[in-house]
């Protein structure tokens, strides 16, 4: 009986190995992983592209390659989690670049002014997530990139933070992780992040932006907790070795929390 109910849901699509390999080997969250989880990853994107619907923007045309690549970066997330955790919405939409969509926003003084910023990608509520194919392959070692910049992780990231509503940086957590500790460690993490923003935002006139280079994560982490989950969730896959001594103590819940270590893959893999 109770195999019936494992069989249940396991559609899923077969990646050929050579496919995968070239599409997941440029990207820095791939470094150290041990055969086993990457046979892992590879069975779990084959179910992620069976359940999502991918649709592309202007004409763009998706190869497998790049529905693969996709997949890699989005469910090495949920690698110890569940695709489940992807559940209740389908849609992944490709632009080829960045896209630009026009909204409006009202400002603190209640006027209302349409803003169209370039967008490298967007997660909604219960919707879909959009992203720009130029930025999904962008982040690879080759490119020419910030390093630990990763759009699909990003996204995905704010995927699971909406698991419990809109995304403000606490997704829901796991037994034995107490939502304080989630809280007072993020919080205090991410006070310290606004002020070094801040104080390298003043020096960029005169260094250049230099000090705004130096920062360990992306400073758009500084928008408001929703953002500095995600992109601490980027730097934990693609550049753990900076994220640690910066913020041990948010590393340290995102690893209970994604239930890998990828600094310790990293030492394990010697490199
Ligand atoms: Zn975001």
């Amino acid at each position: 009986m109770l195999g019936w109910f494992g069989k249940r849901d396991e559609v899923a699509e077969t990646i050929d190995e050579g496919l995968w390999e070239s599409a997941t080997a440029p990207y820095l969250f791939m470094r150290g992983l041990a055969p086993a989880d990457d046979a892992r990853l590879r069975a779990l994107a084959g179910r992620f592209l069976a359940r999502k619907h991918f649709s592309g923007i202007h004409d763009l045309e998706l190869t497998p390659f790049m529905r693969v690549q996709v997949a890699a970066q989005a469910c090495i997330l949920v690698l110890e989690l569940g695709i489940e955790w992807f559940d209740g919405w389908s849609e992944i939409i490709v632009y080829p670049g960045q896209f630009v969509p026009e909204r409006e926003v009202m400002d603190e003084a209640g006027v209302v002014h349409v803003v169209n910023d370039p967008m490298a990608g967007e997660a909604w509520l219960g919707g879909p997530v959009i992203l720009s194919y130029e930025d999904v392959a962008m982040a690879s070692i080759e490119a020419e990139r910030v390093a630990g910049y990763n759009v699909v992780i990003h996204e995905f990231a704010h995927k699971l933070d909406m698991r419990n509503g809109e995304p403000n940086g606490c997704p829901p957590l796991h037994a034995g992780m107490p939502l304080a500790a989630w809280r007072r460690v993020f919080t205090e993490a991410y006070g310290d992040f606004c002020r070094r923003v801040d104080e390298a935002d003043s020096l960029a006139e005169t260094d250049g932006g230099a000090a705004l280079d130096a920062l360990p994560i992306d400073p758009y982490a500084s928008e408001n907790p929703g953002e500095f989950f995600a992109v601490v969730s980027e730097a934990f896959f693609e550049t753990p070795e900076w994220l640690q001594p910066a913020y041990p103590a948010v590393y340290d819940q995102l690893r209970q929390f994604y239930r890998q270590d990828p600094l310790e893959r990293l030492a394990a893999a010697g490199d």
